[in-house]
């Protein structure tokens, strides 16, 4: 059976990966010219039933611990004034720290990457349709005007996915809100302030329709994420040059000027681009009725927007568990059931989360839900 993954993001790879350790060959095409040709973004935690069970099924939960950063879980959490809402410390020793550990995006498309033959991955090779040749058959057409034909295909190219016009005409649409990102270079020694805020883990502080948090990273490098209930087109609106980052920086403080001047110091102590996107989500609950030879998984199936912390987890859920069911010549049509209901009450949690945290008052609120959480208000 010819597999053709559409997609090498973490889902495909993941896919394609414990396709091979079952003995079951894919052929991965990859729009991005190579590896490192684009910013692959910051660190994720993955849960033990997700993430860490898909690699558990890729042969890969050595390579995993090697890379990963329990303590990356430690978090505090601010309101915008500057009170403390909320502080977790990782164990130092015990398996709990084995719960969500962080490990960096491009560590772990290389863990995935170095575990697949050279061959399987065609770099630069983007997806522009497929079309189905019946008896589930399909044609993949690309970039440059190649096609393949294929036995399976399985559309992982993500949020604007070429494949899914082949199940559901479904389209990602605006959550109300964009994200930023900046990134603290060499954090420790350059900015051992910053750095002291962030600690081994996450920071974050919620204000009335805006949010600021930092992550720090294997690689000496702090994420800064800016993120803001707006317009659509507020990116063009706003007045912010974001194609002139010094400039952009300085608007920026300007819009969290009320917020203690520690906080702000996070966003002096960035340097390079600022990187706006919209939050976008497909539908919560989107379904499609079972068509031979085909199927999504991972952001091409579920997009939402990252208040959640899903998606990646999500996605390589997916990737592992349809290679186990087509390396075993089982039903798609269940992989497809289980990942829709796995994915329903995470879209949903993410749209929440993303209403609460952008919400009118949303500091006393996170604070009313933590003490409620610990008992302490019914
Ligand atoms: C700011 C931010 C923070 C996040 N934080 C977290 C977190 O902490 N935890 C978590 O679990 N999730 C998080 N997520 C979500 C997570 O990043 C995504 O859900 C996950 O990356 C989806 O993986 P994927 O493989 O399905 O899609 P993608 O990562 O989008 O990969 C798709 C791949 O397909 C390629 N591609 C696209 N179009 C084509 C085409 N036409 N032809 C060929 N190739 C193509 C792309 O280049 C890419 O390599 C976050 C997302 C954002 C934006």
């Amino acid at each position: 059976m010819r597999i053709v993954i559409a997609g090498g993001g973490l889902g495909g790879l993941t896919c394609a990966r414990v396709l091979k350790a079952h003995g079951v060959d894919a052929v991965v095409c990859e729009r991005d010219a190579g590896p490192e040709a684009r910013v692959q973004g910051g660190t994720l935690d993955l849960t033990v039933d997700e993430g860490q069970w898909a690699l558990r099924e890729a042969g890969l939960e050595a390579g995993y611990r090697a890379i990963a950063r329990p303590e990356g879980q430690d978090m505090v959490l601010y309101d915008s004034a500057g009170t403390l809402l909320r502080q977790e410390i990782t164990p130092d020793e015990g398996e709990a720290r084995w719960g969500r550990p962080e490990a960096d995006r491009p560590a772990l498309r290389k863990l995935l990457l170095d575990a697949l033959p050279e061959s399987s991955v065609h770099w630069g090779h983007a997806v522009t349709r497929a079309e189905p040749l019946g008896d589930g058959r399909h044609r993949v057409h690309l970039s440059g005007g190649e096609s393949l034909e294929c036995d399976f295909l399985v559309g992982a190219d993500g949020a604007r996915s070429r494949i899914r016009p082949l199940l559901t005409d479904a389209e990602p649409a605006y959550c109300g809100a964009h994200g930023m990102e900046l990134v603290i270079h060499d954090a420790d020694r350059a900015h051992p302030t910053a750095s002291a805020l962030v600690g081994r883990g996450g920071f974050s502080a919620i204000g009335d329709h805006q949010t600021l948090s930092a992550q720090r990273n294997g690689d000496g490098t702090i994420r800064v994420h800016l993120a803001l209930r707006c317009a659509e087109d507020w990116p063009e609106t706003s007045g912010i040059p974001f194609d002139d980052p010094a400039r952009a920086r300085v608007a920026l403080k300007e819009l969290y000027a009320a917020w203690p001047t520690e906080f702000l110091a996070l966003l002096d102590a960035t340097s390079g681009p600022v990187l706006v996107y919209p939050l976008t989500a497909l539908p919560i609950g989107l379904r499609w009725e079972h068509t031979p030879g085909v199927t999504l998984l991972g952001d091409a199936a579920h997009l939402m927007s990252p208040f959640a912390g899903q998606g990646a987890n999500l996605t390589m859920r997916d990737g592992a568990e349809l290679a186990l069911v087509l390396a075993q010549g089982g039903d798609v049509r269940k992989f497809e059931e289980a990942m829709f209901d796995r994915a329903e009450p995470a879209a949903q949690m993410s749209a929440d989360n993303l209403e609460l945290f952008l919400s009118d008052g949303a500091a006393e609120k996170v604070r009313h839900l933590f003490a409620k959480m610990s008992g302490e208000e019914d």
